[in-house]
Order: structure tokens, then C-alpha cells, then sequence
């Protein structure tokens, strides 16, 4: 785990963009150019747009409220298989290797970014936040589209089972794109809308599932046009979860490919560089 100083050496002012944070004392940051200041609370540096955020947006407050409830589900029998199975899918996409910079954005409890050793995170939810730090991922509190990352710091960035969740999974892309280094890469795991995990989830959803009910999710097709438009290249898909959500689940090999029978889809792409208006020019 990083101190507080070496982890503010990675952040940036959300107000004004500029690099210009300052660590005043254990428990605030301030920016030196627009005087915006930040709140540490228990070593995690808060960069919400509003302190309300957490409480009005329900994709964010059910997580704050229910965080055990969530956590838990990955003890159970049936969460336990799926996990090892969701996790050894994103493994074999990046080939077993570990990345000293890299990001998961949507960090949450910190369950996948323990099991992948990613270093850092961010999610809106404090409660996860402090879960996730107890697992020893380096965190800061803030929203996917509006990173409080200087630009191109990351080699991966990771997005599992978070962009779901979000308010503009375009701008979170974008975002993505902008923290990596060039030729960075980014791994997105999400759960296949028109698999049949995907239409139980659908139908929890309409039931007004705690969980469910404020997701929304997306299929390859949606996926693939929110890379292309981020401007991302696809290098890898792997597939897993390919028994019904109604059968008793298994560990799986993930298959190669986008199979869409599968409920868990994870995607490895790499950062393609924007081309300025003179190099369309040429
Ligand atoms: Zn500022």
C-alpha cells in the first residue's frame, strides 16, 4: 500500500484539471490554482462533485447501504464459483500477467482488484471503498466520469461489472482512455444482456431487485460501438458463465470469442491515439 503522499502524486484537480494538488494536512487537499479544496477521510481523498451524489444517485446509495449484503454474496457457494470463474476469464484475457499501474474504475469492495493485484481504484461508495482498502488496493472516492487522475499514468485500467452502473458509460470510456499511457489497455468485464444471465437479471431488474433495479445492460453489439466511439481497438473476448443461472454452477475453462450464450463477457482493448485536426490534415 502507498502513503497518501505518493498517492496524491497521482491526482488532479476535478475543477479546474490541473495538476496542482496539494497535500495540506493528513485530512485535506487543496488544489493551488483554484483554491478548491478535498476532504482525506480515512486516508481516502474525496472527489465527489457533491457530497448529496452518494445518497440521491440509487446506483450509488444502495451500495452504501447494502455493502455487506453485497460483500457477503461472494462467500456464498453459488457467488464464490462465479467469481472464480468471472476472475480466471479476465486472467486468461491479460495472460496471468500483473501491472505495477493499474486501475480498477469501479473499484468497489475491492474483491477483483485483490484477486488481479490491481493497485488502485476509485468508486463513489466510501462504505465499499473502506472494504476495498482493507484488501490493500490504493482508493480514492470519485465518479468514472470524471476522473481525478492526471492523464496517461495507467498501463491497464479495468471496468468490472461497473459499467452497468454508471451514468454515461461513453464519458467513462473516455475517461479510461485519457488515464492510460499510450498503448495502454483496457479490460472490460460485463454481464452479456441478451444471454440468458442476462434477460434473469432483466427480469429481477423489473422486480425491482435491489441491486438490479438501477443497472442498466448492454450487449456486445453496445459494447463494441462505445469502444470504437472512445477509440479503443478489441484484441481479446473471452466467454464464460455458459451454464443457465438456474443450474447449479461449475468452474469453467472460459471459451475464446464472444459467445452469446455466456453471461460473463470480458473484452482486453488497447488505447488508440486521438489524431489531431493536422494530422487529418496530412
Ligand atoms: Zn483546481
Amino acid at each position: 500500500m502507498h502513503t497518501i503522499r505518493d498517492l496524491v502524486k497521482l491526482l488532479r484537480c476535478t475543477k479546474c484539471d490541473s495538476q496542482t494538488l496539494h497535500l495540506k494536512n493528513a485530512h485535506k487537499l487543496v488544489c493551488k490554482k483554484c483554491n478548491t479544496s478535498y476532504a482525506i477521510k480515512n486516508g481516502i481523498p474525496i472527489f465527489l462533485p457533491s457530497p448529496e451524489i452518494a445518497e440521491k444517485k440509487p446506483q450509488i446509495s444502495i451500495f452504501e447501504k447494502y455493502i455487506n449484503h453485497y460483500d457477503a454474496w461472494f462467500e456464498k457457494p453459488k457467488g464464490k464459483i462465479l467469481f472464480i470463474n468471472e476472475v480466471k476469464a479476465i486472467k486468461e484475457l491479460i495472460e496471468y500477467k500483473t501491472y505495477e499501474k493499474s486501475i480498477e474504475i469501479g473499484v468497489g469492495t475491492g474483491r477483483f482488484a485483490q484477486a488481479l493485484h490491481i493497485k488502485y481504484g476509485i468508486d463513489p461508495s466510501f462504505s465499499a471503498l473502506l472494504l476495498a482498502k482493507k484488501r490493500g488496493i490504493n482508493v480514492v472516492q470519485g465518479i468514472a466520469e470524471k476522473l481525478p487522475f492526471k492523464s496517461e499514468i495507467f498501463e491497464i485500467a479495468f471496468i468490472i461489472v461497473t459499467i452497468c452502473y454508471v451514468q454515461d458509460p461513453l464519458m467513462t470510456l473516455v475517461e479510461a482512455h485519457r488515464v492510460l499511457k499510450k498503448n495502454g489497455l483496457l479490460v472490460i468485464g460485463y454481464i452479456e444482456k441478451e444471454s440468458p444471465w442476462g434477460k434473469a437479471y432483466l427480469m429481477k431488474k423489473k422486480r425491482g431487485h435491489v441491486f438490479y433495479k438501477p443497472a442498466r445492460f448492454f450487449s456486445f453489439n453496445e459494447i463494441k460501438d462505445l469502444l470504437y466511439k472512445a477509440k479503443f481497438e478489441i484484441l481479446k473476448v473471452v466467454s464464460t458463465l455458459n451454464r443457465l443461472p438456474q443450474e447449479k454452477p461449475t468452474l469453467e475453462k472460459p471459451i475464446e470469442g464472444y459467445k452469446k450464450d455466456c453471461g460473463f463477457i470480458a473484452i482486453l482493448a488497447q488505447k488508440v491515439p486521438i489524431k489531431s485536426k493536422f494530422l487529418d490534415l496530412l
